[in-house]
């Protein structure tokens, strides 16, 4: 009994703190993880069609400040709460896509790699994102067949060879996938490689539409930058 009182009173003392920023926020905020700083830097305002490589990719938000900071966060550090308003804000910009039964499949990771990282980033963002709309359902239908070596610092020729094939579809979703609309769901998207892959092998068992998105775009010019700054957020995997 004493320690809920205890556990209680520690919970008063401690102010709670921004998990983006580690400034002390408000409970009453609409995240109360997040003050409203950041919470406004990572909430949706629009959603952009980006040609990244040669793909169209549709993202709310692009890959710099507060956005940047939050994916490599979620990405390296495994600080989870972040899915939320980056995933959030992901369901929002898909607001395009045509109403029904929609598809949203993550790029995976493989597994050995999930299972050192001990999250799966892409995954936590379809989930919270197919909140958006009944019609979304979040499903792990891709799986990768063999661990890509990193991105990190190879340009897209050199990416395109490395994610090429690297993906295949579950056979247990093969038949309810044929005809079906599909939106791929990663976290960032630099040179469009990983997301063409995932398309193409999403295309092989005759899915009618699929959609390119993720929540932030490295614009043109920035990968350049990014990869320089060695800046390894901008890997795709
Ligand atoms: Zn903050």
């Amino acid at each position: 009994m004493w320690t809920q009182y205890a556990a209680r009173g520690l919970c008063r003392l401690l102010p709670l703190r921004c998990a983006l920023c580690g400034e002390a926020t408000d409970p009453g905020a609409r995240h109360a993880m997040f003050c409203e700083p950041c919470d406004a830097r990572l909430t949706f305002r629009a959603a952009e069609t980006h040609l990244i490589g040669d793909v169209r990719v549709t993202t709310p938000h692009v890959f710099s400040g507060a956005v940047r900071h939050a994916l490599h966060e979620l990405k390296f550090r495994g600080n989870t709460p972040l899915a939320r308003p980056l995933g959030e804000a992901l369901g929002f910009a898909l607001g395009n896509v045509p109403a029904g039964r929609v598809w949203l499949v993550p790029v995976p990771l493989h597994w050995r790699r999930r299972w050192v990282r001990g999250h799966d980033q892409a995954a936590a963002l379809a989930l919270v994102a197919a909140r958006a709309r009944p019609g979304f359902r979040a499903r792990r239908v891709l799986r990768r067949r063999r661990p890509t070596t990193s991105q990190v610092g190879l340009g897209s020729e050199a990416r395109g060879a490395n994610v090429r094939n690297a993906f295949a579809v579950r056979w247990r979703y093969r038949e309810a996938l044929a005809g079906a609309r599909v939106v791929v769901v990663d976290d960032v998207a630099t040179t469009g490689a990983t997301l063409k892959a995932a398309r193409d092998a999403l295309l092989r068992v005759g899915v009618r539409a699929v959609t390119l998105a993720a929540v932030a775009a490295v614009l043109p010019g920035s990968v350049a930058l990014a990869r320089e700054l060695g800046d390894d957020v901008s890997a795709e995997r």
